[in-house]
Protein backbone atom coordinates (compact mmCIF):
# COMPACT_ATOMS: atom_id res chain seq x y z
CA UNK A 1 0.00 0.00 0.00
CA UNK A 2 1.01 3.38 -1.01
CA UNK A 3 0.85 6.31 1.60
CA UNK A 4 0.11 8.55 -1.47
CA UNK A 5 -0.94 8.34 -5.25
CA UNK A 6 -0.99 11.26 -7.49
CA UNK A 7 -2.40 10.51 -10.90
CA UNK A 8 -1.62 12.48 -13.83
CA UNK A 9 1.64 13.80 -14.96
CA UNK A 10 1.04 17.48 -15.87
CA UNK A 11 2.15 20.67 -13.70
CA UNK A 12 0.55 20.28 -10.73
CA UNK A 13 0.71 16.02 -10.36
CA UNK A 14 4.64 16.50 -11.01
CA UNK A 15 5.26 19.74 -8.09
CA UNK A 16 2.68 17.14 -6.17
CA UNK A 17 5.21 14.40 -6.20
CA UNK A 18 8.22 16.43 -5.85
CA UNK A 19 6.68 17.82 -2.80
CA UNK A 20 5.51 14.42 -1.15
CA UNK A 21 8.84 13.02 -2.32
CA UNK A 22 11.03 15.34 -0.18
CA UNK A 23 8.64 15.41 2.60
CA UNK A 24 9.49 11.34 2.57
CA UNK A 25 6.12 10.27 1.36
CA UNK A 26 7.71 7.93 -1.38
CA UNK A 27 4.77 8.51 -3.41
CA UNK A 28 3.69 6.91 -6.07
CA UNK A 29 2.93 8.56 -9.71
CA UNK A 30 0.87 7.35 -12.53
CA UNK A 31 1.82 8.59 -15.89
CA UNK A 32 -1.34 7.75 -18.34
CA UNK A 33 -0.89 8.37 -22.27
CA UNK A 34 -0.07 11.53 -22.28
CA UNK A 35 2.90 12.12 -20.05
CA UNK A 36 3.66 15.88 -19.16
CA UNK A 37 0.09 16.38 -20.05
CA UNK A 38 -0.97 19.58 -22.65
CA UNK A 39 2.34 21.11 -22.23
CA UNK A 40 4.12 18.29 -24.01
CA UNK A 41 1.50 19.35 -27.19
CA UNK A 42 3.27 23.00 -26.76
CA UNK A 43 6.50 23.93 -28.47
CA UNK A 44 8.45 27.00 -26.83
CA UNK A 45 6.96 27.90 -23.09
CA UNK A 46 7.69 31.67 -22.11
CA UNK A 47 5.85 32.67 -19.71
CA UNK A 48 6.89 30.03 -16.68
CA UNK A 49 8.70 32.33 -14.25
CA UNK A 50 12.65 31.19 -13.64
CA UNK A 51 13.38 30.69 -17.41
CA UNK A 52 14.28 34.10 -18.50
CA UNK A 53 14.81 32.27 -22.94
CA UNK A 54 11.94 30.41 -22.62
CA UNK A 55 11.92 26.76 -22.44
CA UNK A 56 10.32 23.92 -24.36
CA UNK A 57 7.44 22.53 -23.00
CA UNK A 58 8.41 18.49 -23.01
CA UNK A 59 11.76 20.12 -21.17
CA UNK A 60 10.27 21.41 -18.76
CA UNK A 61 8.19 18.55 -17.89
CA UNK A 62 10.72 16.52 -18.41
CA UNK A 63 12.91 18.82 -15.70
CA UNK A 64 9.82 18.50 -13.00
CA UNK A 65 9.65 14.55 -13.32
CA UNK A 66 13.66 14.29 -12.50
CA UNK A 67 13.48 16.35 -9.75
CA UNK A 68 10.18 14.10 -8.83
CA UNK A 69 12.54 11.33 -9.18
CA UNK A 70 15.61 12.54 -7.43
CA UNK A 71 13.53 12.72 -3.99
CA UNK A 72 12.11 9.13 -4.30
CA UNK A 73 8.97 9.31 -6.42
CA UNK A 74 8.19 6.66 -8.21
CA UNK A 75 6.95 6.48 -11.68
CA UNK A 76 4.34 3.76 -13.75
CA UNK A 77 2.71 3.94 -16.87
CA UNK A 78 -1.07 2.69 -16.56
CA UNK A 79 -4.38 3.87 -16.83
CA UNK A 80 -6.72 3.87 -14.27
CA UNK A 81 -10.10 2.12 -14.92
CA UNK A 82 -12.09 3.20 -11.86
CA UNK A 83 -11.48 4.00 -8.31
CA UNK A 84 -13.06 2.96 -5.17
CA UNK A 85 -13.05 5.85 -2.55
CA UNK A 86 -15.82 4.75 -0.51
CA UNK A 87 -13.45 3.47 2.27
CA UNK A 88 -9.77 3.98 3.41
CA UNK A 89 -7.41 2.34 2.18
CA UNK A 90 -8.88 3.89 -1.35
CA UNK A 91 -8.53 1.16 -4.18
CA UNK A 92 -7.84 2.03 -7.42
CA UNK A 93 -8.17 -0.29 -10.85
CA UNK A 94 -5.60 -0.19 -13.46
CA UNK A 95 -6.33 -1.09 -17.04
CA UNK A 96 -5.14 -4.95 -17.12
CA UNK A 97 -6.43 -5.79 -13.71
CA UNK A 98 -3.82 -4.24 -11.01
CA UNK A 99 -5.12 -2.50 -7.64
CA UNK A 100 -3.21 -0.40 -5.98
CA UNK A 101 -4.18 0.89 -2.38
CA UNK A 102 -3.49 4.06 -1.45
CA UNK A 103 -4.15 5.88 2.18
CA UNK A 104 -4.51 8.98 0.06
CA UNK A 105 -4.67 10.24 -3.45
CA UNK A 106 -4.07 13.23 -5.53
CA UNK A 107 -5.97 13.60 -8.68
CA UNK A 108 -4.47 15.98 -11.21
CA UNK A 109 -5.68 14.34 -14.43
CA UNK A 110 -6.06 17.67 -16.24
CA UNK A 111 -8.56 18.34 -18.84
CA UNK A 112 -8.17 17.63 -22.53
CA UNK A 113 -9.15 20.61 -25.18
CA UNK A 114 -11.74 19.55 -27.36
CA UNK A 115 -10.61 19.00 -31.06
CA UNK A 116 -12.82 19.41 -34.19
CA UNK A 117 -12.04 16.40 -35.33
CA UNK A 118 -12.03 17.13 -38.73
CA UNK A 119 -9.16 15.85 -41.32
CA UNK A 120 -5.74 17.39 -40.89
CA UNK A 121 -6.34 18.68 -37.54
CA UNK A 122 -4.41 16.67 -35.15
CA UNK A 123 -1.23 16.18 -37.55
CA UNK A 124 -1.34 20.06 -37.69
CA UNK A 125 -1.17 20.45 -33.94
CA UNK A 126 2.14 22.60 -33.93
CA UNK A 127 2.28 23.56 -37.17
CA UNK A 128 -0.27 25.89 -37.33
CA UNK A 129 -3.26 24.43 -35.40
CA UNK A 130 -3.34 25.12 -31.34
CA UNK A 131 -6.18 24.89 -28.40
CA UNK A 132 -4.37 27.83 -26.56
CA UNK A 133 -3.54 31.20 -27.10
CA UNK A 134 -1.48 31.69 -24.28
CA UNK A 135 0.81 29.63 -24.88
CA UNK A 136 1.24 29.81 -28.85
CA UNK A 137 -0.09 33.44 -29.51
CA UNK A 138 3.24 34.81 -29.89
CA UNK A 139 4.07 32.80 -32.44
CA UNK A 140 1.47 34.64 -34.96
CA UNK A 141 2.49 38.29 -34.69
CA UNK A 142 1.74 40.24 -37.99
CA UNK A 143 -0.14 37.11 -38.98
CA UNK A 144 -3.85 35.68 -39.80
CA UNK A 145 -5.48 33.96 -37.13
CA UNK A 146 -8.68 31.80 -37.25
CA UNK A 147 -10.17 30.74 -33.89
CA UNK A 148 -13.07 28.46 -33.85
CA UNK A 149 -16.04 28.79 -31.66
CA UNK A 150 -18.59 30.40 -30.28
CA UNK A 151 -18.75 30.44 -26.07
CA UNK A 152 -16.72 32.34 -23.81
CA UNK A 153 -13.58 30.42 -24.96
CA UNK A 154 -13.27 31.66 -28.03
CA UNK A 155 -14.31 35.31 -27.73
CA UNK A 156 -11.56 35.38 -24.69
CA UNK A 157 -8.86 33.94 -26.99
CA UNK A 158 -9.89 35.99 -30.59
CA UNK A 159 -9.59 39.44 -28.22
CA UNK A 160 -5.97 38.62 -26.50
CA UNK A 161 -4.29 37.00 -30.34
CA UNK A 162 -5.01 40.47 -31.54
CA UNK A 163 -2.25 41.43 -29.79
CA UNK A 164 -0.36 39.86 -31.77
CA UNK A 165 -2.09 38.78 -35.31
CA UNK A 166 -2.99 40.81 -37.78
CA UNK A 167 -6.44 39.77 -38.53
CA UNK A 168 -8.39 37.19 -36.26
CA UNK A 169 -11.41 35.69 -37.63
CA UNK A 170 -13.80 34.07 -35.41
CA UNK A 171 -15.41 31.13 -37.14
CA UNK A 172 -18.57 29.79 -35.68
CA UNK A 173 -21.14 27.05 -36.90
CA UNK A 174 -24.18 28.99 -36.04
CA UNK A 175 -25.52 32.58 -36.14
CA UNK A 176 -26.03 33.14 -32.35
CA UNK A 177 -22.91 32.91 -29.70
CA UNK A 178 -22.66 31.00 -27.08
CA UNK A 179 -21.05 33.16 -25.10
CA UNK A 180 -21.82 35.72 -22.71
CA UNK A 181 -22.72 39.06 -23.87
CA UNK A 182 -20.07 41.15 -22.19
CA UNK A 183 -17.47 38.68 -23.54
CA UNK A 184 -19.81 38.73 -26.86
CA UNK A 185 -19.57 42.87 -26.93
CA UNK A 186 -15.91 43.21 -26.55
CA UNK A 187 -14.88 40.68 -29.22
CA UNK A 188 -17.77 42.73 -31.24
CA UNK A 189 -16.03 45.94 -30.59
CA UNK A 190 -12.73 45.33 -31.32
CA UNK A 191 -12.03 46.17 -34.43
CA UNK A 192 -9.02 43.12 -35.50
CA UNK A 193 -11.81 40.51 -34.73
CA UNK A 194 -13.68 39.57 -38.21
CA UNK A 195 -16.67 37.08 -38.10
CA UNK A 196 -17.14 33.76 -39.80
CA UNK A 197 -20.10 32.85 -38.53
CA UNK A 198 -22.50 30.10 -39.83
CA UNK A 199 -19.59 28.32 -40.76
CA UNK A 200 -19.16 24.47 -40.20
CA UNK A 201 -15.46 23.66 -40.42
CA UNK A 202 -14.28 20.88 -42.49
CA UNK A 203 -10.92 20.51 -42.82
CA UNK A 204 -7.43 21.71 -42.37
CA UNK A 205 -5.36 22.94 -45.37
CA UNK A 206 -1.65 22.54 -44.63
CA UNK A 207 1.08 22.95 -46.88
CA UNK A 208 4.87 21.95 -46.10
CA UNK A 209 5.27 24.89 -44.21
CA UNK A 210 2.27 24.20 -41.54
CA UNK A 211 -1.08 25.36 -41.92
CA UNK A 212 -2.50 27.70 -45.16
CA UNK A 213 -6.11 27.80 -44.48
CA UNK A 214 -9.42 26.02 -43.62
CA UNK A 215 -11.82 24.60 -45.26
CA UNK A 216 -15.30 25.42 -44.16
CA UNK A 217 -18.93 25.02 -45.28
CA UNK A 218 -21.31 28.15 -45.33
CA UNK A 219 -24.11 27.02 -43.64
CA UNK A 220 -26.34 30.02 -45.50
CA UNK A 221 -25.56 29.17 -48.95
CA UNK A 222 -24.50 25.38 -48.47
CA UNK A 223 -21.37 25.87 -50.36
CA UNK A 224 -17.82 24.83 -49.27
CA UNK A 225 -15.35 27.68 -49.13
CA UNK A 226 -11.19 27.83 -47.95
CA UNK A 227 -10.48 30.55 -45.57
CA UNK A 228 -6.89 32.01 -45.76
CA UNK A 229 -5.34 31.66 -42.29
CA UNK A 230 -2.02 31.20 -40.87
CA UNK A 231 -3.36 29.85 -37.56
CA UNK A 232 -6.16 28.03 -36.50
CA UNK A 233 -7.11 28.01 -32.55
CA UNK A 234 -9.67 25.81 -31.50
CA UNK A 235 -11.76 26.87 -28.93
CA UNK A 236 -14.72 24.59 -28.51
CA UNK A 237 -14.16 23.79 -24.85
CA UNK A 238 -12.73 21.29 -22.58
CA UNK A 239 -13.46 18.24 -20.75
CA UNK A 240 -12.13 17.29 -17.60
CA UNK A 241 -10.32 13.98 -16.68
CA UNK A 242 -12.78 12.63 -14.47
CA UNK A 243 -14.88 9.86 -15.49
CA UNK A 244 -13.15 6.98 -14.28
CA UNK A 245 -14.71 8.48 -11.09
CA UNK A 246 -17.99 7.22 -11.27
CA UNK A 247 -19.35 10.24 -9.85
CA UNK A 248 -17.78 9.55 -6.30
CA UNK A 249 -16.05 12.72 -5.81
CA UNK A 250 -18.38 16.22 -6.20
CA UNK A 251 -17.91 18.13 -9.72
CA UNK A 252 -19.36 20.90 -11.08
CA UNK A 253 -22.14 20.04 -14.11
CA UNK A 254 -18.86 20.18 -16.97
CA UNK A 255 -17.18 17.62 -14.47
CA UNK A 256 -14.53 19.81 -13.23
CA UNK A 257 -13.84 18.79 -9.45
CA UNK A 258 -15.23 21.11 -6.87
CA UNK A 259 -12.28 21.62 -3.97
CA UNK A 260 -13.16 23.71 -0.96
CA UNK A 261 -12.08 26.93 -1.47
CA UNK A 262 -8.52 27.84 -1.03
CA UNK A 263 -7.43 24.48 -0.49
CA UNK A 264 -7.02 21.57 -2.46
CA UNK A 265 -9.79 19.18 -0.61
CA UNK A 266 -12.41 17.37 -2.42
CA UNK A 267 -15.47 16.28 -0.73
CA UNK A 268 -13.96 12.80 0.52
CA UNK A 269 -11.07 13.09 3.25
CA UNK A 270 -7.77 12.21 1.91
CA UNK A 271 -8.41 12.75 -1.96
CA UNK A 272 -7.20 15.76 -2.99
CA UNK A 273 -7.29 17.81 -6.55
CA UNK A 274 -4.98 19.89 -8.22
CA UNK A 275 -4.56 21.48 -11.91
CA UNK A 276 -6.97 21.92 -14.30
CA UNK A 277 -8.75 18.93 -13.07
CA UNK A 278 -10.82 21.56 -10.65
CA UNK A 279 -10.00 24.92 -12.37
CA UNK A 280 -11.68 25.91 -15.69
CA UNK A 281 -10.33 29.39 -14.80
CA UNK A 282 -6.57 30.06 -15.23
CA UNK A 283 -5.74 26.74 -16.55
CA UNK A 284 -1.93 27.72 -16.58
CA UNK A 285 1.04 25.94 -15.96
CA UNK A 286 2.35 28.09 -12.95
CA UNK A 287 -0.99 28.05 -11.53
CA UNK A 288 -1.13 24.29 -11.92
CA UNK A 289 1.98 23.67 -10.25
CA UNK A 290 1.12 25.64 -7.38
CA UNK A 291 -2.34 23.57 -6.84
CA UNK A 292 0.03 20.47 -7.12
CA UNK A 293 2.11 22.25 -4.30
CA UNK A 294 -0.99 22.99 -2.08
CA UNK A 295 -1.94 19.28 -2.90
CA UNK A 296 0.70 18.08 -1.61
CA UNK A 297 0.99 19.97 1.56
CA UNK A 298 -3.16 19.40 2.16
CA UNK A 299 -2.32 15.94 1.69
CA UNK A 300 0.89 15.48 4.13
CA UNK A 301 -1.09 17.41 6.69
CA UNK A 302 -3.90 15.17 6.55
CA UNK A 303 -1.49 12.05 6.47
CA UNK A 304 0.07 13.44 9.87
CA UNK A 305 -3.58 13.18 11.04
CA UNK A 306 -4.15 16.60 11.73
CA UNK A 307 -6.84 18.22 9.53
CA UNK A 308 -6.22 20.85 7.09
CA UNK A 309 -8.23 23.78 8.52
CA UNK A 310 -6.97 23.82 11.51
CA UNK A 311 -3.29 23.42 10.04
CA UNK A 312 -4.32 26.42 7.72
CA UNK A 313 -5.65 28.65 10.21
CA UNK A 314 -1.96 27.93 12.23
CA UNK A 315 0.00 29.60 9.09
P1 LIG B 1 -18.60 26.33 -24.42
O1 LIG B 1 -19.29 27.41 -23.70
O2 LIG B 1 -19.08 24.94 -24.29
O3 LIG B 1 -18.60 26.73 -25.97
C1 LIG B 1 -18.09 25.87 -26.91
C2 LIG B 1 -18.33 26.48 -28.28
O4 LIG B 1 -17.72 25.65 -29.26
C3 LIG B 1 -19.83 26.58 -28.64
O5 LIG B 1 -20.08 27.79 -29.28
C4 LIG B 1 -20.01 25.39 -29.58
O6 LIG B 1 -20.94 25.63 -30.61
C5 LIG B 1 -18.67 25.26 -30.22
N1 LIG B 1 -18.43 23.87 -30.58
C6 LIG B 1 -18.45 22.78 -29.77
N2 LIG B 1 -18.16 21.67 -30.46
C7 LIG B 1 -17.96 22.07 -31.73
C8 LIG B 1 -17.64 21.40 -32.94
N3 LIG B 1 -17.43 20.06 -32.97
N4 LIG B 1 -17.52 22.11 -34.07
C9 LIG B 1 -17.71 23.46 -34.08
N5 LIG B 1 -18.01 24.16 -32.97
C10 LIG B 1 -18.14 23.47 -31.81
O7 LIG B 1 -17.03 26.25 -24.03
P2 LIG B 1 -16.05 27.43 -23.57
O8 LIG B 1 -16.18 28.60 -24.44
O9 LIG B 1 -14.71 26.78 -23.42
O10 LIG B 1 -16.57 27.81 -22.13
C11 LIG B 1 -16.69 26.81 -21.12
C12 LIG B 1 -17.10 27.47 -19.82
O11 LIG B 1 -16.02 28.29 -19.34
C13 LIG B 1 -18.31 28.38 -19.96
O12 LIG B 1 -19.09 28.24 -18.81
C14 LIG B 1 -17.71 29.73 -20.02
O13 LIG B 1 -18.58 30.75 -19.55
C15 LIG B 1 -16.48 29.59 -19.13
N6 LIG B 1 -15.44 30.54 -19.52
C16 LIG B 1 -15.47 31.78 -18.98
C17 LIG B 1 -14.53 32.71 -19.35
C18 LIG B 1 -14.56 34.06 -18.73
O14 LIG B 1 -15.56 34.42 -18.17
N7 LIG B 1 -13.51 34.82 -18.82
C19 LIG B 1 -13.56 32.39 -20.30
C20 LIG B 1 -13.56 31.13 -20.86
C21 LIG B 1 -14.51 30.20 -20.47
P3 LIG B 1 -22.54 25.70 -30.30
O15 LIG B 1 -22.75 27.00 -29.60
O16 LIG B 1 -23.14 25.66 -31.67
O17 LIG B 1 -22.84 24.51 -29.47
Amino acid sequence: MYKSIVIGTGPSGLTAAIYLARANLSPLVIEGPEPGGQLTTTTEVENFPGFPQGIMGPELMDNMRKQAERFGAQFRTGWVNSAELSQRPFKLHLEGGEVLEAETIIISTGASAKYLGIPGERENVGRGVSTCATCDGFFFRGKKIIVVGGGDSAMEEANFLTRFASEVKLVHRREELRASKIMQDRARENAKVAWGLNRTPLEVVAGEKGVTGLKVKNNETGEEEILETDGIFVAIGHTPNTKFLGGQIETDEIGYIKVKPGTSETNIPGVFACGDVQDQRYRQAITAAGSGCMAALDCEKFLEGSSVHDWSKSL
